[in-house]
């Protein structure tokens, strides 16, 4: 899903924010610009508020206008890491948002649109674990008072150059902004919809499922109504899954859900774009049909259970090509002693046909379809104590046909636990 960007996402929301991400922590610089951060961040969101809360009926106007949004961070707090929380503070309506969660937004959208624009999916699929392992690493870390460790954004960790900055930049500053407003608007739907009235504690996980889709759903008609497709918040909803998966907790498993979900209403909406779009030199037709394809691309990786009509296919046939594919295991950190693995076996799909079988370390002649594809991979390890775990991971790979060579990496961190996985090619043949 994480391809959903939103060449066609049209941008009527301004606004901009910077990442004071690049100093040591404890370091004056950092206390600096974490102040400054924290201060573009709040300005973010009192920018935002009216540009999404109009248009509303009376009544919801009425408890939209009257919420306190909160963004917990400063010199001293900018390092939290708090996810949006609708709650009530004392009679009050409150939104709160961690000046770290907003940071790792922006950082996660700039990463996501650097690999899009330069071709580096997989290397910043592999980077985005690697960010999300230390931030729960930290958050463990920040509980137990000890030092965190310091987590490099993409500038840094890929080098780029100013010319790289400012590509991603203007067009990752707009896509943080489309993602801030539907966060925004989600929060506020949870009071204007009397959620927060109830306590989450008396309702049944099923309940607070639907609470989540009713949010959503206020959220993105907020959007439209305001004048903003809300598919590009579909950003959000993928650093959702990644957070869950990273083990970062409190977030239940049903993003691929929301994501279905945001894009459909995007395409419901779409008529009510199109002089807009025109005016783009966008033609609608071509915008649906993108849209439907990304779609139908989500809906065949099978996540979203409980979708009960899923949609035709509108992918066009490709042609296959053949390359080389070969399985390596690694571990990421000492939690995993590789040397402990006696046999690790790869399991690889794609759109739910079978890809290739794979030992650790063997090289295969696949066919598959070229282009950004979806991938799920089923690793079977045995120890040498004899006993055996699986685990499974699922990522996209970009085939091209120059490329005749792919290595699939599977990184652990523990046993039973689900790690990261990658199909890069291979240079070394
Ligand atoms: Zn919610």
């Amino acid at each position: 899903m994480k391809n959903l960007i939103v060449g066609t996402v049209l941008v009527l929301i301004c606004g901009s924010t910077s990442t004071g991400q690049e100093a040591a922590y404890g370091s004056a610089e950092r206390a600096r610009l974490l102040e400054e951060e924290w201060k573009d961040q709040y300005r973010a969101v009192d920018d935002l508020r009216p540009q999404i809360f109009k248009g509303l009926s009376a009544h919801d106007a009425e408890i939209a206008n009257s919420i306190d949004f909160k963004v917990i961070g400063g010199k001293s707090q900018g390092d939290q890491f708090i996810p949006p929380v609708a709650t009530m503070d004392d009679g009050q309506r409150t939104v709160i948002i961690g000046q770290g969660f907003l940071r790792l937004l922006s950082l996660f959208i700039e990463e996501e649109v650097y690999g899009l624009k330069y071709n580096k999916a997989s290397e910043v699929d592999q980077h985005i674990s690697l960010v999300l392992k230390q931030m729960n690493e930290n958050i463990t870390r920040q509980k137990a008072g000890r030092p965190l460790l310091f987590v490099e954004s993409a500038r840094t960790y890929f080098h780029w150059n100013a010319e790289t900055l400012k590509t991603v930049t203007d067009a990752s500053d707009s896509l943080f902004n489309v993602n801030l407003a539907f966060i925004l608007a989600h929060e506020a739907g949870h009071h204007v919809l009397g959620h927060t009235l109830l306590d989450p504690k008396t309702l049944t996980k099923q309940q607070r499922f639907i609470q989540e889709e009713e949010a959503d759903k206020w959220g993105a008609n907020t959007l439209i109504r305001a004048g903003q497709i809300p598919i590009g918040a579909a950003m959000s909803l993928v650093l959702f899954e990644r957070m869950f998966d990273a083990g970062i907790d409190d977030f239940h498993p049903s993003n691929d859900c929301r994501e279905v979900a945001l894009i459909q209403s995007s395409i419901d909406s779409l008529d009510e774009f199109r002089s807009q779009l025109e005016a783009k030199g966008k033609s609608v037709e071509a915008v649906r049909r993108d849209w439907q394809r990304q779609l139908a691309q989500l809906r065949e990786m099978g996540n979203c259970k409980n979708d009960a009509q899923p949609l035709q296919s509108t992918a066009p046939k490709e042609d296959t090509v053949t390359v080389t594919f070969s399985a390596v295991l690694r571990g990421s950190n000492s939690n995993l002693d590789i040397a402990n693995v006696a046999a690790a076996e790869f399991a690889v799909t794609s759109r739910g046909e079978n890809l290739v079988s794979l030992a650790n370390g063997d090289s295969e002649d696949v066919e598959v379809r070229p282009g950004r594809q979806p991938f799920e991979v089923v690793v079977t390890l045995t120890a040498r104590q004899g006993f055996t775990g699986r685990v499974s991971c699922k990522g996209f790979m970009n085939i091209r046909e120059a490329e005749t060579a792919y290595k699939l990496i599977v990184r652990m961190d523990s046993w039973g636990n689900v790690g990261s996985c990658a199909v890069i090619p291979d240079r070394s043949q």
